[in-house]
């Protein structure tokens, strides 16, 4: 520190207030180690707001430990602001971990859960340690944090832990500032902390002297286990027995959608995918998501976990409970959460028990509450870098950062993958993935999240953004909440708020041109858009162009069924349907479709990409029928070979409001190349290269008429790995800047961070 170097005098002291995750994680006993080791006196503290530490003594040690301070912080640690200033020195003797302080309205960043440690590790298996096979180790670098906290500043008191009073060796080690467990909050071990008790489908106790073991020998045995794990209960399965992964999709009601795997190791990992460094690390990173990876085709995990993709999702053990677990089964494990499709994660032990009594056959459950609900965090790493599709465990609450300061705004975010967004200062908080607003359960999940954010980050929006959509169940709650509070309410374009969550994870202010394209949002003419080309900042957005708007004869009923709209564009477009992917349609239903896309009754029209990769998959007779959002799509994409197919024709023509994309010479492109029999994955491949030529003569177009040459890709149709490779090279061959997501989802996962920014910088 130059203003220390500048004084000859040699005892000092100094002052330093540090903002960041600096709670939870270690920090306070790392000062303490860091200021004694350097021979300071003086005292550290943990605020609501801050850490604040006073130290004194010669002014090389103050600067070396300064230095260290800054170099060499606790793994799960992140300093965000460290201000030093100089005092007179007070004459510390000692040094001492001083008592937290509340300080009212302050805030401070909290951790989110860390995977088990590596020393963790080693304890639980190691048959002399006293936390031999005890599935609630942790320490101040590992373990639950965010799932078990209900008020800052994080102390057990104001855990979950706080029924659990420690044992004399456990606070022995609490109170050694040279232990690792020195402050660690949840601190337990086989004696005072939670126990683990396995129970049959009936609630009854089994009373097994080792849990774990039995609980592994029943997964073996095929049987489905409900397991109490960070942020809910999950459901677990032999990976390799095909026959109970069916029973499970079966009770759960979800019979396509691709499920994750839990794997001991890495390389158990490497039997069943291939895996580049970048998703290694991640694998290993102590947010332990699910990474969606290569399955290769040696792999003996069957089809039926995730049937019709290349690529499976891995995750590793994160808790000790996993790690016991997994070792004990020596197989992989189908880990997925304990809900019926789309409903919250159920995480008290009767909730569980009643909810999920049809679904496993046995419950691992203990005796510590579970605060939050949290679903394991989803990712893949695609353009060399981490994009995750669902942030949830490990990542949230952990903020992002603005590229201004804010006033503080909540968005409630989309009724489809559902998060909510809360800004204050320069932080965004997006919460952890919520679910799709369908049920009265997700509504309530998302309120008493957005209960707990406020209070823990001390958050009082002065305005509130919801979606467009005026019947969105999210919309409703942003109203009732606005209502309550007199607060001003801001709709947000949906296609809008995309491009801004991808303007804001790459710090961008704009203007760009961005591309959003998904499955549906609702437009500000009141149809249903999501093949968007706009111009757009972070304040506003002007719509330079579009895809052509098609029928969906039925609206909504058209996403389960591909098949209705592929006769709607079909029949519209003037098209014979006379075609072999009709097979089992219906043909009244047929005649009916074409009656109501002929007189326009209840069709709405759409301009979304997502409808058009639909029909063009049930075109293909690949999926007419779809029992997830999305899925005919990700079929036509897993479809597709490598290959550099030429496009099929397109036209751009300008409509008096902006140009529109045209896509009846396509579909007559491939209704002849289906006729003359040419295999689909040559099919799938020149419709994917087609769509990636779109966007980037649509944006050579743009760049002409407004001198910008930025594009931001964003919406769920960009999760498309394919599209997304063939796009990026396209517009990046173009000379464009492209920005892309990371840590914000492209899909509906990200919109409430758009919404919020936009509302943020809206003066209505
Ligand atoms: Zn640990
Ligand atoms: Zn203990
Ligand atoms: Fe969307």
């Amino acid at each position: 520190m130059d203003f220390l170097a500048s004084v000859g005098i040699k005892r000092r002291a100094i002052r330093a207030n540090i903002r960041g995750v600096v709670q939870g994680v270690g920090f306070r006993p790392f000062v303490y180690q860091l200021a004694t080791q350097h021979g300071l006196c003086g005292w550290v503290c943990n605020t609501s707001g801050e850490v604040i530490l006073e130290v004194e003594g010669e002014r090389g040690n103050i600067e070396d430990f300064l230095q260290e301070l800054q170099s060499s912080p606790p793994p799960c640690s992140h300093i965000e602001e460290l201000s030093v200033e100089e005092i007179a020195p007070p004459g510390f003797e000692g040094f001492e971990i001083r008592q937290s302080k509340v300080i009212l309205g302050e805030y401070q960043l909290i951790s989110p859960d860390i995977a088990t440690c590596n020393k963790c590790q080693e304890e639980i298996l190691h048959p002399t340690d006293r936390r031999y096979r005890y599935p609630f180790t942790n320490c101040t670098n590992c373990g639950p944090r965010f799932t078990i906290i209900e008020d800052i500043p994080y102390d057990r008191p104001r855990t979950t832990m706080r029924d659990f009073v420690m044992c004399p060796d456990c606070q022995r080690e609490y109170d050694d500032c040279s232990d690792r467990r020195f402050h660690a909050q949840p601190n337990a071990c086989p004696v005072c902390g939670p126990q683990l008790s396995l129970l049959d489908d009936q609630g009854n106790n089994l009373a097994s002297l080792d849990a774990i073991s039995e609980a592994a020998h029943l997964l073996r045995r095929g049987y489905v286990v409900a397991l109490k794990g960070l942020g809910g209960f999950l459901l677990a399965c032999d990976a390799l027995n095909e026959e109970v992964v069916k029973t499970l999709r079966r009770r759960k009601r979800r019979p396509h959608k691709p499920l994750a795997v839990m794997m001991e190791d890495i390389q158990e990992v490497k039997r069943h995918c291939s895996l580049c460094l970048k998703e290694k690390e991640a694998l290993l990173s102590p947010q332990c998501p699910i990474i969606l990876l290569r399955w290769k085709n040696s792999s003996t995990i069957p089809k039926l976990v995730a049937p019709n993709t290349h690529y499976l999702g891995v995750m590793l053990p994160y808790t000790p409970l996993h790690h016991l677990l997994l070792r004990d089964v020596k197989r992989p494990l189908v880990m997925t959460s304990g809900n019926l499709s789309e409903e919250p994660i159920a995480k008290d032990n009767d909730e569980a028990c009643r909810k999920l009594s049809g679904i496993a056959d046995y419950f691992l459950v203990h005796n510590r509450d579970i605060r939050t609900c949290f679903d394991d965090s989803v990712a893949q790493v695609e353009l060399g870098k981490l994009q995750l599709v669902r942030r949830a465990r490990g990542y949230a609450p952990y903020p992002l950062h603005l590229p201004f300061r804010s006033r503080e705004v909540l968005g409630v975010g989309g009724d489809l993958k559902n998060t909510f967004c809360l800004l204050k200062d320069e932080y965004a908080f997006l919460s952890q993935h919520i679910g799709d607003m369908e049920s009265v359960d997700s509504l309530a999940h998302l309120e008493d999240t957005l209960g707990l954010y406020r209070r823990l980050f001390r958050v009082k929006p002065e305005v509130i953004a919801c979606d467009l959509h005026p019947d969105y169940t999210s919309t409703r709650c942003a109203r009732r909440i606005a209502q309550e509070e007199g607060l001003p309410l801001v709709p947000v374009q949906h296609h809008h708020a995309h491009i801004v969550s991808c303007l804001t994870d790459n710090q961008e202010k704009g203007p760009v041109i961005g591309v959003a394209f998904d499955g549906t949002g609702y437009g500000s003419d009141g149809l249903i858009w999501g093949g968007e080309f706009m111009l757009s900042d972070l304040k506003g957005f002007q719509r330079l162009g579009h895809l052509q708007y098609l029928p969906l004869p039925g609206g909504d009923m058209a996403i389960r069924k591909p098949y209705r709209t592929a006769i709607g564009y079909l029949s519209y477009l003037g098209y014979d349907i006379d075609l072999p992917f009709l097979d089992g349609v219906d043909s009244q239903e047929i005649s009916l479709i074409r009656k109501q896309v002929e007189r326009g009754i209840n069709c709405p029209l759409t301009s979304s990409i997502g409808r058009l990769f639909d029909a063009v998959s049930a075109l293909l007779g690949i999926r007419g029928r779809a029992t997830f959002e999305g899925q005919a799509a990700s079929d036509l994409e897993m479809m597709a070979g490598n290959g550099k197919e030429n496009t099929y024709p397109f036209s751009i023509v300008e409509d008096g409001e902006g140009r529109v994309i045209m896509v009846g010479e396509l579909l007559g492109g491939i209704i002849s190349d289906l006729r003359h029999g040419l295999p689909l994955s040559y099919i799938s491949t020149r419709f994917h290269v087609t769509v990636a030529l779109m966007i980037s003569e649509m944006c050579q177009i743009l760049r002409q008429e407004t001198g910008i040459n930025k594009v931001a890709l964003s919406g769920g149709v960009f999760q498309n790995r394919l599209l997304l490779k063939k796009a990026v090279s396209g517009l990046e061959t173009q000379g464009f800047a492209v920005f892309t997501a990371g840590q914000i989802p492209s899909n509906d996962g990200g919109i409430s961070v758009g919404q919020a920014v936009i509302a943020s910088l809206f003066r209505g």
